[in-house]
């Protein structure tokens, strides 16, 4: 890595790769550039862009004679930084080694940055017997550095860094080896791409990558990438996600509820709102909810009877001047005792439900998608295309499957149901009542049926390994990856497996 000039027009100061952008020569050197059979036309231009770059800012020289003996210390004296690259390197008889250059990651900077830039980042072997040496102008001080070492100077505050460097040394890190990350660039496609999105913790800038839990939610919130949206958890203030969708979140926090249980509010000042899941009954909870809609609150959907989903719907429903209808699924007989519940009216699948103001209509879509619970249902606004997971799909943690009101077949198929549901209403983000705001909606989803999938063949193996096993068995195989005092609560899921696969064994 080398340091940047302070007077640097982008990233002043900060450690980086060396590199810079594509020149008209570059294009035109492939004649005097070895290259894979895989290898295509732009990835070979940026591989020869990336070894002149090395040479200017660093002395570098990726390239090597006629006989394959690499270029050494008497070629790169022989060649003047500051003069056409590769006419020099052909005058001389070199080849370029554009063939030991590949593409590692793709790297597109954030929507509210002023300069755009769209990267590949490249990596090939330090070529033997050189060393860097920088040009003192553009580049300084390079330094051989393990990306775990260069993390804990960032950390410290001694090695500034900018945060797609951040990221790649946190991938590399885990790479034993050059060998390795060479393997892993084979495929001749970039192991990773990002465009990361701006928010703010504790007031300060903080960047996320796509597979980062906020990520979504600033996209939702801040499609142009304004460095604009809070992501601290509040419970004390309601946070606008959408000029018409509202969320406050339950002073509930805790193992099994996240952040706390998100209460959301649809419509607006002239509609009324759709009060979705009022959480427990914390009286300031409800209060500040019940304010956020101006005391306009028209229906109460609960999408589930659990503790921290619906006890807070009958006193919400006292607060109201007209008592809106609480609506719903009532519990079945197999749910605990503390979820026991009865809505005003009986909700049906793909019934709407909607709100009517000046000239503006918020719908909501019932599905039902037991699984979590018996009486489990979704929401789907159908004016933006969001959808209310409830706790059938959560960001941050999985959702506990608990029989017999639980039944995981029931969870797979509605989770197949739901990704049928962002088909057919263009759904991309989901507001679930946990966690923050979740993007690319059917990725997730496929994403949560995939895990549920791979859980269920660890508990076969576990199964098949230990045919007597306990519980207690199976739990400690099955959920090896969950710290321990998780395992409680998993063993409830892992009860739900074991019962999904005798069925389908039993062909009931
Ligand atoms: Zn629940």
């Amino acid at each position: 890595m080398t340091r940047r000039s302070a007077s640097a027009s982008f990233a002043p100061g900060a450690y980086v790769f060396p590199g810079g952008g594509i020149d008209a020569a570059d294009a035109t050197a492939h004649p005097i550039a070895a290259r894979r059979a895989s290898q295509g036309d732009l990835h070979l231009t940026q591989a020869i862009a990336a070894i002149r770059e090395s040479f200017e800012e660093l002395g570098v020289l990726l390239a090597r004679h006629a006989d394959g003996r690499p270029a050494d210390d008497a070629d790169i004296a022989a060649l003047k930084r500051d003069a056409p690259f590769a006419a020099q390197c052909q005058a001389r008889g070199l080849t370029l080694a554009a063939d030991e250059v590949y593409l590692l990651a793709h790297w597109i900077t954030d929507r509210d940055l002023p300069r755009r830039f769209d990267v590949p980042f490249l990596v090939a072997r330090m070529p033997p017997g050189q060393a860097p040496v920088a040009d003192g102008s553009e580049q300084f001080e390079p330094v051989w550095v393990q990306p775990a070492d260069a993390l804990a100077r960032h950390q410290a505050g001694t090695f500034f860094m900018i945060f797609p460097t951040i990221r790649t040394l946190e991938r590399l890190e885990k790479f034993r080896s050059v060998d390795e990350v060479l393997q892993a660039c084979a495929a001749e496609k970039p192991v990773w791409t990002s465009c990361p999105r701006a928010g703010l913790l504790r007031g300060a800038e903080t960047r996320f990558m796509e597979h980062e839990s906020a990520y979504g939610e600033l996209a939702l919130v801040s499609p142009d990438g304004q460095m604009v949206h809070h992501l601290d958890w509040r419970t004390d203030e309601p946070v606008r996600l959408l000029r018409n969708v509202t969320r406050l979140t339950a002073p509930n926090p805790g193992v099994m509820t996240g952040p706390g249980t998100n209460s959301y509010l649809v419509g607006d000042p002239d509609s009324g709102y759709i009060a979705i899941d009022p959480g427990p009954n914390e009286p300031e909870h409800l209060q500040r909810f019940w304010r956020a809609a101006g005391g306009d609150i028209r229906m109460i959907v609960c999408t589930h009877s659990h503790p921290d989903h619906s006890p807070g719907a009958r006193p919400l429903q006292a607060m109201c001047k007209v008592q809106p209808p609480i609506l719903g699924l009532s519990s079945a007989a197999t749910a605990r005792p503390a979820s026991e519940f009865r809505p005003d009216r009986e909700l049906n699948n793909a019934e709407q439900l909607s709100v009517t103001g000046a000239g503006m209509q918020h719908s909501l879509e019932v599905l039902l998608t037991p699984g979590h619970a018996a009486n489990h249902l979704c929401l789907v606004l159908l004016e933006d295309g969001l959808l209310f997971s409830g706790d059938h799909v959560l960001n941050g943690s999985t959702t506990v499957i608990d029989p017999p009101d639980g039944n995981m077949t029931d969870y797979l198929d509605s989770l197949d149901a739901l990704n049928a549901a962002c088909d057919r209403h263009a759904i991309e983000f989901i507001l679930p009542a946990h966690g923050y705001v979740l993007g690319s909606a059917k990725d997730a989803i496929a994403r949560l049926k995939a895990h549920r999938l791979q859980r269920e063949a660890k508990v076969m193996a576990a199964m098949r390994q230990r045919p007597d096993g306990s519980m207690d068995d199976w739990v400690a195989l099955a959920y090896d990856d969950v710290p321990q005092r998780m395992w409680p609560v998993a063993q409830r899921s892992l009860l739900a497996h074991v019962q999904r696969l005798e069925a389908l064994q039993g062909g009931r």
